[in-house]
């Protein structure tokens, strides 16, 4: 799986449609201070799901839409498009490849859609789940967050470690299954009451 594209359109201080192409292999984004170097990973984050406006370097989560600009008027919608090369099938979707699209109005109402299609957040986060880009991943690190994991506590560090080497996922599905057991048996505990009872 590789990121193939990302469209942004009235996002941060993309007022106008821009579309940038990847190829697989190392990108580098270069460019004077302040020209949007950092709006452009924003994108990426926003777009997969992110809730918290202080993560992408706002007040508030309407600060992604394009605010205006002494030559141009501010938009009334934010929208960023991002399409995954899946032709190796890392995402659980029959498409070999998969548009991710998020888009938000100044009312605060927000759309996802998959493909094309209207979907939930939760379907990004489903199909997302444990590819490394899903919500709390650590796909992008921003300025001064290298700092913090380079100065956190091992059992923090070795959770980073976990997640990347996908034993989170397995962890979760554990504990998953020990909830299960444990509420049966509260069930089985129940049963045997009733059977006493009767019997
Ligand atoms: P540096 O090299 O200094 O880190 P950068 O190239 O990463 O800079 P960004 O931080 O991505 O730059 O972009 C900052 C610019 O984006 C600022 O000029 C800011 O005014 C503009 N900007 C951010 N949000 C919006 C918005 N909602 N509407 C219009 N412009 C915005």
């Amino acid at each position: 799986m590789h990121l193939k594209s990302l469209v942004l359109k009235g996002f941060k201080s993309f007022a106008d449609r821009c579309a940038i192409s990847l190829e697989p292999g190392i990108t580098a984004v270069v460019g004077p201070n302040g020209s949007g170097k950092s709006n452009i990973s924003d994108a990426v984050l926003w777009v997969l799901g992110e809730r918290n406006a202080k993560n992408l370097r706002g007040q508030a989560m309407e600060d992604v839409i394009f605010a205006g600009s002494s030559a141009r008027k501010s938009v009334g919608v934010a929208e960023v498009d991002l399409v995954l090369d899946n032709a190796d099938g890392t995402l659980p979707v029959d498409f070999s490849e998969v548009s991710l699209t998020r888009r938000m109005y100044r009312s605060g109402e927000s759309e996802y859609l998959i493909n094309g299609s209207p979907a939930r957040r939760m379907d990004f986060m489903d199909i997302l789940h444990d590819t490394g880009l899903g919500e709390g991943a650590h796909s992008i690190i921003g300025q001064g967050n290298l700092d913090a994991i380079l100065a956190s506590r091992p059992e923090d560090r070795r959770a980073l470690v976990e997640e990347a080497a996908g034993v989170l996922k397995h962890k979760q599905r554990k504990e998953r299954s020990e909830r299960k057991l444990a509420a049966m048996d509260a069930h089985l505990a129940r049963v045997k009451d009733v059977a006493a009872e009767v019997e």
